[in-house]
């Protein structure tokens, strides 16, 4: 099991083609493939439905983020009560302004793939949460990327899942415990 993902859509990020319709709140609930997870859909999909997203999220029991895609959204984000807040910041002042602003209110901010948006970490509010994002980070260099900064922040590893198969083997685990099978493990350890 993983420690922690805070990083996963669902349908509720109905404009997202990556989504499939089977990624629901209720199966991401029912994997377990983490000990701490959070629901992270794009704002701009649910803002207008925001309690009844807040209230399916809470209902299963995770935890309730969002996904802030750059300054514009920001005032709406904050009118909101979350658990977390995940940012897309592009490389624009407004938007490391608006990374001071997310930081004033209570709930964690967390800049999301900042590889993939070509975020300058050098200025990003140390306050910040920097994610680790299994979906981008290995499509750059990310010895050179992030290890300038690994000391001046703190680090979230995020899925950024769209799809029930995005996070790990934990379907086809979750398959085989509900069916009752007992995966035959065929070595004693992983090497010789
Ligand atoms: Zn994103
Ligand atoms: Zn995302």
């Amino acid at each position: 099991m993983l420690p922690q993902d805070l990083h996963i859509h669902t349908t509720w990020s109905h404009g997202d083609s990556a989504v499939v319709p089977e990624q629901t709140i209720e199966l991401i609930a029912a994997l377990g493939h983490a000990r701490i997870v959070g629901i992270s859909d794009h704002f701009e999909y649910v803002v207008e439905h925001f309690v009844d997203y807040e209230t399916a999220v809470r209902n299963a029991g995770l935890r309730l983020g969002i996904e802030v895609d750059g300054h514009p959204w920001v005032d709406a984000a904050l009118a909101v009560d979350c658990d977390y807040r995940i940012f897309h910041c592009y490389d624009r002042a407004a938007d490391y302004r608006a990374l001071e602003r997310l930081l004033a209110s209570a709930a964690p901010v967390i800049v999301a793939h900042p590889n993939a948006l070509d975020t300058d970490l050098r200025r990003v509010p140390p306050g910040c949460l920097v994610e680790i994002n299994n979906r981008y980070v290995w499509r750059c260099d990310w010895r050179g990327f992030y290890g300038p900064h690994v000391g001046r922040f703190e680090f979230v590893i995020g899925s950024d899942a769209h799809q029930p198969n995005w996070l790990g083997q934990s379907v086809a685990r979750h398959v085989a415990a509900e069916l009752g099978v007992r995966e035959r493990l065929l070595f004693s350890s992983g090497g010789p």
